[in-house]
């Protein structure tokens, strides 16, 4: 038995992060937490309350107002669901897994996560998650920001079309209306905003393992991953 790690995976939008960092959670029998989802339920809860103007400037005061109420602070969690396991994101009792992963909140949620006091409001929760240990947490900044001592960091990139296409068959597949290029679009522009912002940019921590699986499937990938536990001698492996 080896004591739990933590493992952060960071990395582009739709580099798979989510599909690889759930398959090691499943092989690992460690929590799996897409921190992706948090800022986007924040950023559902800024639209929903007129916190975001037409030209996606925050008003960040009545957002921090809103996030901070002490006697009914938001709550956003994970439950998971169904024979498959299938985690799905809930805020203030309500599941708004579905409505989350739409291009309308895509395109605002950049611009939501690019506020220093949203990103406090989410590392609070993450922080408290992973102080058992135990888990695999995707993102932007999980190895250079929310746990920078995470035991094993890996950074995702594939080729922007590659990526592109894949967001969009995933899409399609989930029966949300969008093109490619409007896809793409998106992709480029929240990787411009998370790696330009001032605070917690999107950066390859120091000691971040590259991992571009342009070509590789899920099973590629998880092969590499065991082959990356042994050279290390993590997890029992
Ligand atoms: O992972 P996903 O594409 O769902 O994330 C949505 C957005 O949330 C990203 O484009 C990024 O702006 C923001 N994000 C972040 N830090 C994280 C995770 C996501 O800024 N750790």
């Amino acid at each position: 038995m080896t004591s739990p790690i933590i493992i952060a995976i960071d990395g582009y939008s739709s580099t798979g992060k989510s599909t690889f960092a759930k398959a090691i959670a499943k092989e690992l029998g460690y929590i799996y937490i897409d921190t992706g989802a948090m800022y986007r339920a924040v950023t559902l809860f800024a639209l929903r309350n007129g916190y975001v103007s037409k030209n996606n400037t925050i008003d960040t005061e009545s957002l921090r107002k809103a996030l901070s109420r002490a006697d009914n602070p938001v709550e956003i969690t994970f439950r998971t669901s169904g024979p498959g396991g299938i985690s799905e994101t809930w805020m203030d009792g309500e599941n708004v897994e579905g409505q989350i992963r739409t291009i309308e909140i895509s395109r605002v949620v950049s611009h939501v996560a690019a506020e220093p006091m949203v990103r406090q409001f989410v590392d609070r929760s993450l922080r408290a998650i992973g102080v058992r240990k135990g888990v695999v947490m995707d993102g932007r900044d999980i190895g250079t920001a929310v746990f920078p001592d995470a035991e094993l960091k890996i950074f995702m990139t594939a080729r922007p079309e590659v990526r592109a296409r894949r967001r969009y068959e995933e899409m399609h597949s989930r029966g949300y209306e969008t093109t490619y290029e409007e896809i793409l679009d998106n992709l480029s522009e929240r990787d411009y905003i998370d790696t330009h912002r001032r605070t917690a940019p999107l950066v390859r921590a120091a000691d971040a393992v590259l991992l571009d699986n342009s070509d590789m499937n899920v099973e590629d990938q998880m092969a590499w991953f065991r082959d990356l536990l042994r050279q290390r001698h993590l997890c029992g492996y």
